[in-house]
């Protein structure tokens, strides 16, 4: 397989039966994570029995932030430590300026910007770059870590949020992140040949939207991010299953 996921979690913020939205891509032995909810290590645990790839922390060459709502970034800080104590190497973290502007100041220094290195001691401050290397995503032109080419284009949701198009091995997974329906959005997915879209209530995508765009193009969709009481069975664009792997 020469760009594979596994769906760590499908969830929506709310859910009660599934780990929140969060994709593990894998490409030439490399892992980047779409996202990063709480508890990012236990979500890898299990799709790794699931899917019977090896999947920890050692292969994560970095992180694709779509934005800073709990649900998709609550294991930065977890995930940031375990890379700061147990790996000896900063956390890569890739997302448009936009959708990181406030990742230090208004989500993670709270419980990150001081460290006691000996018991007595008093704590020494720390800054985002200690634990963290910020690689900006851009609208203009693509970034490469490791196999993955990762572009990135604006959503229509509360705070900064960027879908996704990640290239490796000569195919690419497009991923909508949390948007309201957008036909331009899908147009600039449609051309990944697999899209990977949110569907849920509210602000977020009506299934019934999505269900009635073209066959060809739903047979390259998956849906994510879909609520507890979505009707697996009735969808007509398949649902994603949460620790299955999935070749693009
Ligand atoms: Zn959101």
């Amino acid at each position: 397989m020469s760009l594979s996921f596994i769906p760590l979690g499908v969830g929506d913020a709310f859910s009660a039966l599934r780990y929140s939205s969060c994709l593990a891509v894998e490409a030439e032995g490399q892992v980047l994570l779409v996202d990063c909810p709480h508890p990012i290590r236990k979500m890898m645990r299990e799709a790794s029995l699931t899917s019977g790839v090896e999947l920890d922390t050692d292969r994560v060459a970095g992180v694709a932030l779509t934005h800073l709502h709990a649900d998709h970034s609550s294991g930065l800080e977890g995930l940031g430590y375990f890379s700061f104590f147990l790996l000896k190497r900063r956390l890569t973290v890739l997302a448009h300026p936009e959708v990181s502007r406030r990742l230090w100041d208004g989500h993670l220094a709270a419980g990150m910007e001081a460290l006691i290195a000996r018991p007595g001691e008093p704590p020494q401050p720390k800054g985002v770059e200690d634990y963290y290397t910020l690689e900006p995503l851009s609208t203009e032109a693509p970034v490469r870590l490791g196999p993955f080419t990762v572009e990135c284009r604006f959503t229509y949701h509360h705070v900064p949020t960027t879908a996704l198009r990640i290239r490796a091995g000569g195919r690419c997974l497009g991923y909508s992140a949390d948007t309201a329906f957008d036909e331009v959005l899908i147009a600039w997915l449609a051309q990944a040949d697999l899209l990977v879209h949110e569907t849920n209530y509210g602000v977020h995508t009506p299934y019934e939207k999505l269900a009635a765009l073209p066959a060809e193009l739903r047979s390259r969709m998956r849906l994510i991010h879909y609520p507890d009481d979505f009707d697996l069975e009735a969808s007509n664009i398949e649902p994603l299953i949460q620790g299955r792997r999935y070749e693009v």
